[in-house]
């Protein structure tokens, strides 16, 4: 009887769900029609409880109702019978600036249980970062009122972490605002040092950026994490005859750059004197005793003069920053590696106007070291970050161990999805037991395009609480497969493809 009653009710549901599919490919053919359909629904059911901000009475004038999109919604799945998982982006998805959504909440509600555990498996995977893994778990959960865990967070530079087997003892430059400095410590690498602490060790290298004293602790590594995580003794001290004189040095110190605090070292009265620890002077790092092998840049950097003009220093002088691009190349020194940790060019916060990332900060920097160099592109540049696919795969690991811990893992599942370094492995990859991954975001060059190039059982919803704001329900460039107006809509749009599957498969 209740087995009947199951039937019956999985067979409405699959009546509704084929008249909204119905409803969509009527849409399909025409984003302006599929507007006009949407606007007659009248207005968003989530009231803001809150005052509008100005992008939200944007938004609201935008307003389309939940839209799906016209590309054909459910196609091949790895498990059908599985549960669905969420990765959901955070910016633009979850908060907005300083405000959490409204929909995130009901989201939220409608992914765990009363007690406050996931009924599904979810992760924060977000193109931000600049703090460690379990501070934004810390963030997300006083946000959403519900445990995040870190191992729930992928933060743009959490795929980093696959790169410390290889860069653990060599010299490594870290940009980006934030902490980076000791997230970056925290993976393991044990010889990096910040672009803030370059400047500062050769303040004529950036004179227009400033230095105040209060940085001192947060780069230069006086934090007790930072001196809990300090290089190697091995790694210590060359000789300060390895820094290389600066092209225009007439009048400079006697390292050649002028106002430099490393040709203090042995004197008195300059900053040096004052004890701080300083990783060029103290450790050689930057210079020839040690050049940079990788500069990583994690998140957007606090000071984009600065930081493009000694990741190009450090680019044409093979690890040197003083160091010229012929005597580089005289040298034979290896070209240095240049990863970035996320390509977006555009981010969406509180200003009615989408904002500059890191991606175009990239853009930036590799120009000028284009117009430096004749035309030339560094010899190694990645870009890790959505929608390249380290952070969906590292999701993948994160999320079938989830499975396992909520039970839902069916015995039959391989019990590996992948190498453990997280690559699904071309036509060997393994099933993931999952109905869908669901992957919200709000950026169609980051978030729709990630999903759709990570292929099943990945699905991407588009939202148009960010930086999407049209026109029509669906980017024309990076098409989701779900076209929706907020977070709560996708997780319901969701959890009715994972019943419409679990109903074929019964059949
Ligand atoms: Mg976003």
């Amino acid at each position: 009887m209740v087995g009947r009653c199951h039937g019956r009710e999985l067979l409405q549901r699959a009546a509704t769900l084929l008249v909204q599919q119905l409803q969509a490919a009527q849409y399909g053919g025409s984003a302006r029609a599929a507007a006009a359909a949407s606007a007659s629904r009248g207005p968003h059911p989530h009231a803001h409880p809150h005052p509008q901000q100005p992008w939200q009475q944007q938004q609201q004038q935008q307003r389309h109702a939940r839209a799906f999109s016209s590309t054909p919604v459910w196609s091949s799945s790895s498990c059908p019978s599985g549960p669905p998982a969420f990765a959901f982006d955070i910016d633009g998805v979850l908060i907005r600036g300083k405000h959490v959504l409204p929909e995130a909440l009901e989201a939220v509600r409608k992914l765990t249980h009363p007690d406050g555990h996931w009924r599904y498996p979810v992760v924060f995977m977000t193109n931000g970062g600049g703090v460690c893994e379990a501070r934004k778990a810390q963030q997300l959960s006083e946000w959403l009122g519900v445990r995040v865990e870190a191992d729930q967070v992928i933060l743009s530079h959490t795929p980093m972490r696959d790169l410390v087997p290889e860069l653990a003892q060599r010299p490594v430059l870290v940009s980006g605002r934030g902490d980076v400095l000791n997230v970056a410590r925290s993976y393991g690498l044990q010889r990096v040092l910040h672009t803030r602490q370059l400047g500062r060790a050769m303040p004529a290298a950036t004179p227009f950026s400033t230095y105040p004293p209060e940085e001192q602790d947060a780069a230069t590594g006086g934090s007790a994490s930072s001196t809990a995580a300090a290089p190697p003794p091995s790694a210590a001290a060359p000789s300060l005859a390895a820094v290389g004189p600066h092209p225009s040095s007439a009048g400079a110190s006697s390292t050649g750059i002028p106002g430099s605090e490393l040709g203090s070292r042995s004197g008195s009265g300059s900053e040096s004197g004052s004890g701080r620890f300083c990783p060029v002077r103290d450790l050689g790092l930057a210079t020839e005793a040690a050049p940079i092998d990788t500069v990583l840049v994690m998140t957007d950097p606090d000071d984009w003069y600065r930081d493009a003009q000694l990741i190009c220093d450090v680019l044409t002088g093979a690890g040197v920053a003083t160091r010229s691009a012929g005597a580089a190349a005289a040298s034979g020194a290896p070209p240095v590696k240049l990863v970035f940790s996320n390509p977006d060019l555009l981010w969406a916060n509180e200003f009615p106007k989408n904002r500059f990332g890191q991606g175009a900060f990239a853009h930036m920097t590799l120009s000028l070291f284009a117009r430096l160099t004749g035309g030339a592109r560094p010899h190694h540049v990645t870009f890790y970050g959505k929608p390249n696919p380290q952070p969906y795969r590292l999701a993948e690991r994160l999320l079938l161990a989830q499975a396992r811990r909520l039970g839902l893992t069916p015995p039959q599942v391989a019990p590996e999805s992948g190498s453990e370094s997280g690559s699904r492995s071309g036509s060997g990859s393994a099933v993931l037991p999952f109905s869908g991954i669901f992957a919200v975001g709000d950026n169609p060059a980051a978030d729709v395009r990630g999903a759709n190039q990570a292929g099943p059982p990945w699905v991407s919803v588009l939202v148009r609480t960010g930086v999407f704001q049209g026109p029509g329900p669906n980017c024309d460039v990076d098409t989701a497969r779900v076209a929706v107006d907020d977070v709560a809509a996708a997780v319901e749009a969701a959890m009715h493809h994972s019943r419409r599957l679990r109903w074929h498969s019964m059949r």
